[in-house]
C-alpha cells in the first residue's frame, strides 16, 4: 500500500533514480526536496509562489522516484495534488492551456489535429529548419497522420483465421493522431495470434496530460466518457500500446473514481489493462515469424520511464526482441535512463531535456543499429526529433518492428 510524504526518511535513494536531479544536481528539484515543500505547503509554512510552481514543474513525473522508494510513498499523487494547486493559484501557459482545451473533448483534437496537418504543408522549409519546439526542430516532427487512425477502422476487427478471443484496444491519442503504423501493426499482431480486435468508437485521450497539468476537473469527463467506452464484459484484456494510457487506466481511474458503480467500472478496466507487449510474451506460441533472410536487423532498445515504472513492460519487449529470428537485438548500456520526453518536459524544460537526450545520442551511436525501438509516443517523438541528418538509424514502436518479422 503506497504510503503519504509523512514516511519519508529522508534517505536519499530517490535522487540517483530522478533524471533531473542527475542533470541539475540541485537538492531542490530532487524528489526527497518536492516531497518537503509539498509537505511545508500543505502546513501552511510555506506560501505558494511562482518559483514554488517552477520547482514542482522541474518534474518528467516519470515515476521512478516512487520505485526506487523504500518507504512506498505515492510521489505520483503527492505531485499532481500539488501541480492543481500550482495551476489554480498561479496559472498556466497559454499553449498548455490550449493543449488541455484540445485534449478535453475529442471533437476539438480533431479539428484541431486537422489544422495542424495544414499547417504542416504550409510552414516554408526554412522556417521549419531554424525553429524549435522545445529542444525539437519543427522540420523533425513527424507528419500526422492523413485520418484519425480509429476513423480508418471497423470497430470489431476480425482475428485472422480461427479466433482465440477477444480483446479491446485502447490507441491512445499519439496512436490515432500520429503514429498510425504502430495501430496497424498492434492490430495486425492481435489478429496473427487469433484474437478479434474491438475498438471503442467513443474511447478518448487517457487524460494523463491534464492530470500532470493539473487540470483534473477538465480530464474527469474524459475519464468518464473511457469508463463507460471501455466496458471489459468478457474480452480477455485491454491492450495499449502507450504506458502512460496504461498506468492511467490500470492506477488513476480508480483513485479518481472513489466510490459507487464508477469506481467498480474503473477497477474492471484496470484488472484488464495489458501492455501489447506483456499480452504478446504471454502467448508467443500463437505467433509465427519469417524465418527466411541471413542479414539480421541491428535493434537496441529505449525503454520509456512509464513501462519500466508502472507496467515492467520493457522486461517483455526485451525478451521478445532476443526471440526474433533475423534480429541481432544489441542492449543499450543506457536502456532504461530517461530520454527527457516526460509528456511536454522536453518544450517546457528544453535545455535539462537536451542534455538527457545528448548522452543518449551518443550512447546509440556508437552502437550502429538500424532502428532504436521505443513503445512511449513521447519518447519516439524525442529520440527521432534529435536525431541529425548523417543518422541512418530509424526509431519506430517495437510493435511495428514486431509485426514486419511475422510470417504472412
Ligand atoms: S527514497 Fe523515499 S524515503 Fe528516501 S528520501 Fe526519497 S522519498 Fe524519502
Ligand atoms: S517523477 Fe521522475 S522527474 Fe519527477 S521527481 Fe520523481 S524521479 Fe524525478
Amino acid at each position: 500500500m503506497k504510503q503519504g510524504l509523512q514516511n519519508c526518511g529522508k534517505c536519499g535513494l530517490c535522487l540517483s533514480a530522478c533524471p533531473v536531479y542527475g542533470i541539475l544536481k540541485e537538492e531542490q528539484v530532487s524528489p526527497r526536496a518536492k516531497l518537503q515543500l509539498i509537505k511545508s505547503h500543505d502546513n501552511k509554512s510555506l506560501e505558494s509562489t511562482q518559483g514554488l510552481k517552477e520547482i514542482v514543474s522541474r518534474c518528467l513525473m516519470c515515476g521512478s522516484c516512487a520505485a526506487a522508494c523504500p518507504a512506498g510513498i505515492d510521489h505520483y499523487s503527492k505531485f499532481m495534488e500539488m501541480r492543481k494547486q500550482m495551476v489554480a493559484d498561479h496559472g498556466e501557459s497559454p499553449a498548455i492551456k490550449s493543449m488541455i482545451y484540445l485534449l478535453g473533448r475529442e471533437y476539438r483534437l480533431k479539428f484541431g489535429t486537422g489544422l495542424a496537418k495544414t499547417g504542416q504543408k504550409m510552414i516554408p522549409d526554412a522556417l521549419a529548419r531554424s525553429f524549435k519546439l522545445g529542444n525539437i526542430p519543427i522540420k523533425n516532427f513527424p507528419t500526422l497522420n492523413p485520418k484519425p487512425f480509429r476513423t480508418q477502422q471497423e470497430v470489431i476487427v476480425p482475428a485472422a483465421g480461427d479466433p482465440v478471443g477477444s480483446v479491446i484496444y485502447f490507441t491512445g491519442c499519439a496512436t490515432n493522431y500520429l503514429y498510425e503504423d504502430a495501430g496497424k501493426a498492434t492490430i495486425g499482431v492481435l489478429q496473427h495470434m487469433g484474437y478479434q480486435v474491438i475498438i471503442p468508437e467513443k474511447q478518448c485521450c487517457c487524460s494523463v496530460p491534464m492530470l500532470f497539468h493539473g487540470a483534473q476537473d477538465q480530464a474527469m469527463s474524459n475519464i468518464r466518457a473511457n469508463i463507460e467506452a471501455l466496458d471489459p464484459g468478457d474480452v480477455e484484456a485491454i491492450i495499449v500500446d502507450c504506458s502512460t494510457c496504461g498506468e492511467a487506466l490500470e492506477n488513476e481511474y480508480p483513485k479518481l473514481m472513489e466510490q459507487g458503480d464508477d469506481h467498480a467500472a474503473a477497477t474492471q478496466i484496470a484488472s484488464k489493462v495489458t501492455h501489447i507487449f506483456s499480452f504478446v510474451n504471454d502467448h508467443m506460441d500463437l505467433l509465427t515469424f519469417d524465418t527466411a533472410g541471413d542479414n539480421p536487423s541491428t535493434v537496441t532498445y529505449h525503454a520509456p520511464c512509464h513501462t519500466r515504472n508502472n507496467s515492467q513492460g520493457h522486461l517483455a519487449v526485451e525478451s521478445i526482441l532476443k526471440q526474433l529470428p533475423n534480429t541481432d537485438y544489441r542492449p543499450s548500456p543506457d536502456r532504461d535512463q530517461c530520454c527527457g520526453g516526460g509528456g511536454t518536459f522536453f518544450y517546457e524544460h528544453p535545455q535539462v531535456a537536451g542534455e538527457m537526450m545528448a548522452q543518449k545520442l551518443t550512447s546509440v551511436r556508437n552502437m550502429e543499429v538500424d532502428y532504436w525501438v521505443t513503445d512511449c509516443p513521447v519518447c519516439r517523438l524525442n529520440l527521432a526529433g534529435n536525431l541529425e541528418p548523417q543518422d541512418t538509424m530509424q526509431v519506430v514502436h517495437p510493435i511495428t518492428f514486431l509485426y514486419n518479422a511475422l510470417k504472412a
